[in-house]
């Protein structure tokens, strides 16, 4: 659509407001501050300001499309934030971390846990209140964060890109102008950090036009999973297990989790690998029969749903990362496809690549 579009410039556009893009926004900020401190700016050196950083998220909060009940390996945010544990909202650390093998109808803990699912020393936590919390520290440090703001297309120039313009908004559901019609922004930048998450929309654009896949395309995965108050006593706070096995066949890649919060509260959840070879496997299916193996059954009976959801991960490994740098932008997060399947670990290299984008852009 041709709208007359307001055009608003930045030094840093970050596009998305997860874990990847909020750590991005903050090591910006915190290095634009000591760059300030230095007086290097009196010194002739260029004026920056975090208020120059804009942070678009298109959820209608921060944290509103994380899927809450993660494991986090607390070492990037350490690094981002030294005095973390004062104030983050950590569930509680990892107490247990058991790997289980199903068969239909028994369970058998391994001996000895095998090392990538070995959670000693990380946290179970909800991520949507960690990420609500960094987008505070993000807003606090003088950044730009603008929620209900989805980046619909990129700015292409030259060789690379410069902005992105926001979506339409007040479109009927067949994309005509209403009364309330709000042509989307023009917003340039330079410098512009994908951080969509996995299967980003402006990323696969990106990718595409400019022929970053790496040898393997991008392949996924998937996870469903739920979040359960049960009964007082059939967790332990902190108790963390991995399951192999039952339902899932042992050509698939995947398997369960159970996830022990405080307050008898569990996350549980199936993750699979998407390229199985039988086309009549259903992963939700798979998921709900995993629910009735008698280990699970024991845990959730008399318990109550509280929230699920379902979600893809980037699953291609080291040979599907796409080249993360063009002129003028940055891939982070799951959108590098910065994720480590085997351990399902994302959450800290999202923040960890964002760190490193922000370390990228001041370099410049
Ligand atoms: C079921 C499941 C369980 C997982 N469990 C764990 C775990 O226990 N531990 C762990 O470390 N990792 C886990 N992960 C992986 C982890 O959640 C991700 O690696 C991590 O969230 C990636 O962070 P990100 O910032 O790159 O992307 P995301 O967290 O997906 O954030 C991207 C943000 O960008 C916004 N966005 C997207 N497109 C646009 C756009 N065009 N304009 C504006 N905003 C946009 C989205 O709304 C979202 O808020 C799990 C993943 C899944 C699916």
């Amino acid at each position: 659509m041709n709208a007359q579009r307001e055009q608003l410039e930045a030094d840093v556009l970050i596009v998305g407001a997860g874990p990847a893009g909020l750590a991005c926004a903050l090591h910006v900020a915190n290095l634009i501050k000591k760059y300030n401190e230095s007086g290097a700016a009196a010194k002739g050196g260029p004026q920056l300001s975090a208020e120059n950083i804009y942070v678009l998220e298109k959820g209608r909060e921060i944290g509103a499309h994380q899927l809450s009940g993660a494991i986090m390996n607390p070492k990037a945010l350490a690094e981002l934030v030294p005095d973390f544990e004062k104030s983050a909202p950590l569930d509680t650390p990892v107490t247990d971390d058991a790997a289980l093998l199903f068969t239909e109808g028994s369970s058998l803990r391994f001996p000895i846990t095998p090392p990538p699912f070995k959670n000693k020393g990380n946290y179970v936590i909800s991520l949507s209140k960690v990420v609500k919390w960094l987008g505070g520290l993000v807003e606090a440090a003088g950044v730009n964060l603008f929620k209900e703001f989805g980046g619909a297309e990129l700015v292409y120039e030259g060789d690379g890109i410069a902005g992105v313009i926001t979506e339409d908004k007040g479109l009927d559901k067949n994309g005509k102008p209403k009364d309330n019609f709000t042509p989307g922004y023009e917003l340039r930048a330079k410098v512009t950090v994908l951080a969509e998450g996995t299967r980003g929309s402006l990323t696969k654009q990106l990718v595409a036009k400019k022929k970053l896949d790496n040898i393997n395309p991008q392949s996924y995965g998937i996870g469903i999973k739920e979040l359960w108050d049960v009964q007082p006593g059939r967790i332990q706070t902190g108790y963390v297990a991995h399951t192999l096995g039952w339902p899932v066949s042992m050509d698939m890649y995947g398997g369960g989790w159970i996830y022990g919060l405080s307050n008898n509260r569990v996350s549980i959840g199936l993750v699979l690998a998407l390229e199985y070879g039988n086309p009549q496997f259903d992963p939700h299916e798979a998921f709900q029969k995993w629910k009735t193996h008698p280990f699970l059954r024991s845990l959730l009976e008399g318990g109550k749903l509280v929230r699920y959801g379902a979600k893809s991960l980037p699953y291609g490994g080291w040979y599907a990362m796409p080249r993360s740098y063009v002129d003028g932008g940055l891939i982070i997060g799951d959108s590098g496809s910065f994720l480590d399947s085997q351990r399902l670990k994302g959450i800290h290299l999202a923040m960890k690549s964002g760190m490193l984008a922000a370390e990228t852009i001041l370099k410049r």
